[in-house]
This record gives C-alpha cells, structure tokens and sequence, in this order.
C-alpha cells in the first residue's frame, strides 16, 4: 500500500520540491516509526530516504538486493566511505503509547497477519544516516573522496546484506575503503555512544535436529524406540559443548530454543524435532560446535540402540550471520574523532554480545573492508535514573516497549557519524 505523505512532513522529506527547507531529522524520524515494513516489504520504507537523498543531489540507485538503495555522491579524488542503514520493522504489536506510535498491519511470510513495529531502532539508523549524509553534502568543501549511502533491507532475517553483495553492490558501485554503520541500544541513555574494538556480535547459526524413533504403545517401551528419551540425552549432552569442547576463553552458546515430539500420553512417538540457536565469534569454535551438535545426536542414538536406518538428521540452516569485528586500527580512530566532536563522558566502552548483525558480511568479502558499528544510546534520561535506582525495568530492543528519546539519539548518532566520516574523508 501507497502511503501519502501528510503535507507538514513534506518540508522534512521531499528535498526534491522543497529544496530551500532544512532537514527535519525528528519529523523524518517520527515519520518512519509511524510507518514500519516487515522485511522484505520495505518498498515505502526505502521510498522516504530514496525521495529525500535524491532531493539533495545524491545519485540513487533503488531495487538493489530487494528493496536496498545506493546513494552516492562523488567529490573528488580521495577514499570510499560507506555508511549503512538497515531498514526493516518487526513484527510486534507497540505498547508504547507514544503519539507516534505504530498501528501498522502487514501479512507476514507465512500468510499470518500481524502487527508491525520499529522495535530494533532501524528508524533511528536511517535518519541518522540520512541526516549525517545530508551534513556531509552541505559540508562538502571540508572533505575530499567518494560517499556512498546504503539502506539495507531485511537485517532481522539476516539476508538483506548477502542479497545486496549478491546484487553486485560492490561490482556495481565501488569497492568501499572503510564502513560504517550505526545501531541502537537499549541501555546506555540517550546522548550516549557504545563502541567495541574487535569481536561485537556473534556467528548466528540455526540447526534442526530430526530424532528418527520407532512408534508404539506406551505401556510397552520394549516394542519401541522412543525419541523423547533419545531427545532428553542429546539435549543434557549438548550442553557439554560449550563446556568441555571449547577453550574457556572463548565464547560460544548452543540454546535448545524448541523441542516438538508426541501427541498423547499412552504413545510413544515415532519423531521429536530439536530447533537450536548456536553462537560463536571465530570460525573454528563455529566448526567445533556444530560438528559436536551432529556427532552428539549420531553418537546418542547408537548408544540407545536405535537402527542404522533411524540415524538423526541433522540440517545447519543457510540463513547463516557471520560474526561481526571491528577492526581496531578503525575504531581507535573514530572513537579519536567522535570524542573530539562529542567531548569526554559520551562514549562507553560496552561489553561483547552474542546477538547477530549482518554488517558484518560487508567487512567479510574477499577485499576484508574495515569496518566500524557504534551503538547510539537512547534511554529516556528520567527513565535512566529510574531504572539505577531500581525503580523501573529498561525495556530491550525487540521489545514493545522500546521508545527512544528521539531528540537526543539521533542528533547525537549523526555528530558521531559524520565526525568520522569527516575525520576519514579528510581533504589532504
Ligand atoms: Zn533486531
Ligand atoms: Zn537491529
């Protein structure tokens, strides 16, 4: 569905018609909240920023890897900068209350309808992205080089980056130096940076396990091969993976996120079925994880006698995310520059996580581009206090509470990201 545009937004996003009326970051903002795709279906999401960086004299290209779009604007010899947005709602069904907030419905891939939601912060990304272009436009005369713009689509699927270099993004438009790229958090307070120098998020790795048994009655387990039993086993064994198979400074997690066997008491069943999450950062804890997950499953059924034709399947899922590194030397530059722009007191060190963030896969071509993900803080400050002093609960990202204090979050991440896109792009 074509959504138009209400007439006081105009001033904020269609740049084409109204090119002497500044940026409003927040309208644009509130705009995209309002308005969130699931992945997939991100062709208004991608229409706003496509309308409003074409306006201000970038070349766009839409339609690359789905609903991706390439804003470039070359200004002279010098390096490639990329910056990249991610554009995709989730399907959640907001309880913010805010007078933004979204009612958007949309029918999911499966055919269910659901309610949708920028609940992962990718609005605040793109603005900042979009408003940090913007600047850098204006400021064209203090920076020498190539910038290119990317608004990625379908991140929470971890497929909108693969689709995108799979489209030629760096066939087609140049190979970028360095990137960047920018994503919420849901704990450190508005007006506040997080950075981490190496590993950031983890490989994301889904796994399905078919228990193959033999069916019969539950009164006479010897007749059988019962696959909740042979379930039980995997899944306490499983657990020595991490523990026993890793080096204990290394960081892994295998999570038994479903387990489906049986329909009623008295039957024994003839399936269960496992779906597991599994997370590493380097690609040999990755390998001896899921290695261990398919010997653990072929091994325990051996042990409990099952048949050689009842062997457990068990399927790695393509829908792989690499692990996500910031390269040290880029980081220590740009955190150099953001606190030139910010001041001291703003940026935070913040701690590894085991989420995923399919950034990563720019860095991860052949050419190994250095790259660089801040994480904008954007708790309300009251709530901040709130919650230090035990009085409230900071609701995550994902959640349908999760409200930015847009002011605050956007015009910090758009300092910090044109600071160093300023700092990297520097006219010699
Ligand atoms: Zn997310
Ligand atoms: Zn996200």
């Amino acid at each position: 569905m074509r959504r138009t545009l209400p007439l006081a937004l105009c001033a904020a996003l269609c740049a084409s018609t109204l090119q002497a009326a500044p940026f409003d970051e927040l309208a644009y903002y509130k705009y995209l909240h309002e308005n969130p795709e699931l992945s997939f279906q991100e062709e208004q999401t991608a229409a706003t920023p496509a309308g409003t960086l074409t306006g201000a004299g970038f070349t766009v290209t839409e339609g690359v890897g789905g609903h991706g779009l390439v804003a470039m604007l070359e200004n002279g010899e010098g390096p490639v900068l990329m910056l990249r947005a991610d554009m995709d709602g989730l399907p959640v069904k907001e309880d913010t209350g805010l007078p933004y907030a979204s009612t958007a419905r949309a029918t999911e891939m499966n055919g269910q309808e659901v309610s949708v939601m920028h609940a992962c912060g990718h609005d605040v990304h793109m603005t900042v992205v979009t408003a940090a272009a913007l600047e850098l436009m204006e400021r064209r005369d203090e920076w020498q080089g190539t910038l290119m713009v990317i608004m990625q689509p379908a991140e929470e699927r971890g497929a909108g980056a693969r689709d995108m270099l799979a489209d030629g993004l760096f066939e087609r438009f140049p190979q970028p130096d360095y990137n960047l790229s920018v994503h919420t958090i849901a704990t450190l307070p508005a007006g506040q940076i997080g950075y981490i120098s190496g590993w950031m998020m983890a490989n994301v790795d889904s796994v399905d396990i078919t228990l193959h048994g033999v069916g019969g009655h539950g009164a006479y387990p010897h007749t059988a091969k019962d696959p909740v039993v042979l379930a039980a086993a995997v899944i306490m064994d499983l657990q020595t993976l991490v523990s026993r198979s890793i080096h204990p400074a290394e960081p892994g997690v295998v999570t038994v996120g479903s387990i489906h066997a049986g329909t009623k008491h008295n039957i024994i069943s003839d399936k269960a079925i496992l779906e597991l999450t599994v997370r590493s950062y380097s690609d040999e804890v990755r390998e001896t994880l899921l290695s261990g997950i398919e010997r653990i499953a072929v091994k325990q059924a051996e042990a409990l006698g099952f048949p050689e034709d009842k062997k457990p399947e068990v399927v790695v899922k393509d829908e792989y995310t690499p692990a996500l590194w910031n390269d040290p030397a880029l980081v220590s530059r740009g955190v150099a520059a953001m606190r030139a722009e910010l001041g001291d007191g703003v940026l935070k060190e913040i701690p590894k996580e085991m989420g995923g963030e399919d950034f990563s896969r720019y860095g991860r071509t052949d050419a190994k581009i250095p790259s660089f993900m801040i994480r904008v803080g954007t708790v309300p400050q009251p709530l901040w206090d709130k919650a230090r002093r035990g009085e409230a609960r900071l609701p995550s990202l994902h959640s349908a509470f999760f409200a930015p204090d847009p002011a605050p979050t956007l015009e910090t991440g758009r300092r910090a990201i044109t600071a160093m896109a300023l700092d990297l792009l520097a006219a010699p």
